[in-house]
């Protein structure tokens, strides 16, 4: 994500895995962050269309894990299963918030909107 004000990188996206990037809860739901650099408020106005084809693999990729998790649990055993569950389900986490800061696009907030 690149700041349209200052043309650098607004956040990094450690910083916006576990920060709120500068603004209030409620800011942050609404989708806007401050730039790490200028400090301008930044709205997440859209996702490149990138951002649609990892949601499309995920939803593939967690059918695919749906459907032979009885098979799975056969051949690896129950407990295994569940680590692999939990393994996947953090991966997936972790693609996600990287994907979302990677394909998002962001506008200035303006000042009279920021009130
Ligand atoms: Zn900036």
């Amino acid at each position: 994500m690149i700041c349209p004000s200052c043309g650098k990188l607004a956040s990094t996206w450690m910083r916006t895995a576990l920060t709120l990037q500068g603004v209030t809860i409620v800011q942050s739901f609404k989708g806007q962050l401050r730039c790490q650099q200028c400090g301008i408020l930044l709205r997440n106005k859209k996702y490149n269309k990138q951002m649609w084809y990892v949601l499309v693999v995920t939803v593939i990729v967690m059918a695919l894990n749906i459907l032979f998790s009885s098979h799975l649990r056969q051949v690896i055993g129950m407990g295994a299963v569940v680590i692999y569950w939990i393994i996947l389900f953090i991966v997936i986490l972790f693609l996600f918030v990287y994907a979302m800061w990677k394909y998002s696009v962001l506008e200035i907030v303006k000042a009279v909107e920021e009130k």
